[in-house]
């Protein structure tokens, strides 16, 4: 859809990539075959083309990375902080090398666009392993006057919506801490975790100490409830997230969650209006909206509400969506034909509930999955659209008047993970960042992320902060 701009394509090359046609297990510094010989195909969500068949780690699969893991765990653990770092140091630089392979296989493999993969996912995953390999001969300054150690063995699983960046999130403070991990990527989205397989390896990490297994549930499944892993650490669906923290507590193992949302996105009538239309923008449609604390729920103070819609209207209209690899392209693919037909369960079920319906004009590509940037208006605060996470480029718009009101719609979900609001005034910021029950509340800008940063949730999001300081605490037992 190029409505309003004739831009000529600006392709990302993709010549520069090496990709195998098959990719094993990592398990023990080795690649190795699935033990029962079963494969599942990778493809491009944008052109439905397969990239790679990827083994699905079975029963045997999983009990040999867990004991390859808890092997390397007896010397990893043993090894002084500031040598843990020069490993960890030596991963974030090869990614850095490696950063326009690693941004074109994300967009291939997951349909976001090439603009976000090169200038959001993988700086901010190399970013994540530079600033955890620096606390790892440091680990004693975070908590004064206590005694840390590692955990032990790691079960890390993770979603499909920022592949590498939540490997980097789980690997980094799990190895800046002593511990060894197992991690399993998306099923839609392993081959970014498979290249940072091949970076492990490039890094000269101890066999074991990183395992990237692939697979699917029944893989993820075998994971929580193998008796080896002293720590699961999962971001997902919360239905998933459920049942993984039923098998946490059955096997009286540590667990984080990092689960969903349904963040309130707040434009008070003294907010930079222009300004604030860009952060609806960036907060909804960003990543196709496969965001977990996407800004999906938009109030908008009652006096602003007519200029706000006619503006953010006005900037659709000029959202490019098409090729991910397109230099210009602001929305990608949707990553998996399921995901695509759930969001379209969610945009019948809007219009069927009396919500209006706003999409900008424009033709899709004909091969691939794709979604136009959706917005609904005249929404109740009951509308299954206003209360679920759709994790699409659908938003809901409702209005409010005054800020006591809209602290108690912005409130009124299960979810507590993040929200944005967007005034002049600081007072309010403060106020508001006091009442909203979320994990991250952002002020005039809206999916802000830095290594530093701690990030998580309250209620149904899920517990535990990755990120920051906070994210060592998730990995380290005190005595
Ligand atoms: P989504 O619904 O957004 O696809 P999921 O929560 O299903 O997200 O998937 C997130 C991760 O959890 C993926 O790596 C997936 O393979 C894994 N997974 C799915 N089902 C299970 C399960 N029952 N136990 C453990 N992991 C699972």
């Amino acid at each position: 859809m190029t409505k309003d701009w004739n831009l000529s394509a600006a392709p990302e090359s993709t010549s520069h990539v090496q990709l195998q046609q098959e990719y094993g297990l990592f398990i023990g510094g080795k690649w190795i075959k699935p033990s029962d010989g079963k494969y599942f195909e990778t493809s491009n969500p944008a052109t439905e083309k397969k990239l790679a068949s990827i083994a699905l780690a079975g029963r045997k699969d999983v009990d040999s990375a867990f004991k390859s893991a808890d092997k390397a765990f007896e010397s990893w653990s043993k090894l002084s902080g500031a040598e843990r770092g020069k490993y960890i140091f030596r991963i974030a630089r090869i990614i850095q090398e490696k950063s326009r392979e690693f941004a074109v296989i994300e967009s291939m493999d997951g349909g976001k666009p090439i603009r976000e993969s090169r200038d959001i996912d993988i700086p901010l995953a190399a970013a994540h392993f530079f600033y955890y390999a620096g606390w790892a001969d440091k680990l004693e300054y975070v908590f004064p006057g206590r005694k840390v150690r590692p955990m032990g063995v790691a079960a890390q699983i993770i979603p499909w919506n920022f592949p590498l960046l939540m490997a980097a999130w789980k690997i980094a403070p799990a190895l800046a801490c002593g511990n060894t991990v197992v991690l399993k990527p998306a099923e839609t989205t392993s081959l970014t975790a498979l290249k940072l397989a091949e970076v492990i390896d490039e890094a000269g990490l101890p066999p074991g100490v990183v395992n990237i297994i692939t697979g699917d549930g029944s893989t993820g499944a075998l994971m929580t409830a193998h008796p080896t892993p002293n720590k699961l650490a999962f971001t997902g669906s919360t239905e998933v997230g459920k049942q993984i923290y039923k098998a946490a507590i059955q096997g009286g193992k540590k667990v984080t969650l990092e689960l969903g949302g349904k963040a309130a996105n707040i434009i008070f009538d003294d907010a930079p209006i222009d300004a604030a239309v860009e952060g609806i923008i960036n907060g909804i449609y960003f990543n196709q909206g496969h965001v977990c604390c996407a800004g999906s729920r938009l109030f908008v103070q009652e006096t602003v509400y007519a200029e706000v819609l006619a503006k953010l209207k006005r900037r659709m209209d000029s959202l490019i969506v098409g090729d991910p690899m397109d230099k210009n392209t602001d929305i990608g693919a949707i990553n998996s034909k399921e995901q695509l037909k759930t969001i379209e369960h969610y945009l019948k079920l809007g219009s069927e509930e009396g919500a209006d319906i706003y999409q900008p004009a424009g033709e899709l590509p004909k091969k691939g999955y794709w979604c136009k940037p959706t917005l609904f208006t005249n929404v109740a605060q009951s509308n299954r659209i206003a209360q679920e996470e759709i994790f699409g480029p659908v938003l809901a718009i409702q209005t409010f008047r005054t800020i006591d009101e809209v602290i108690e719609k912005a409130n009124n979900t299960p979810y507590g993970l993040s929200a944005g609001v967007w005034t002049d005034k600081g007072s309010k910021v403060f106020q508001l960042t006091k009442a909203l029950k979320a994990g991250v509340v952002w002020a005039n800008t809206y999916n802000k992320f830095d290594p530093t940063s701690p990030f998580g949730g309250f209620k149904e999001s899920g517990f535990g902060r990755e990120g920051g300081m906070h994210g060592l605490e998730a990995y380290l037992a005190f005595d």
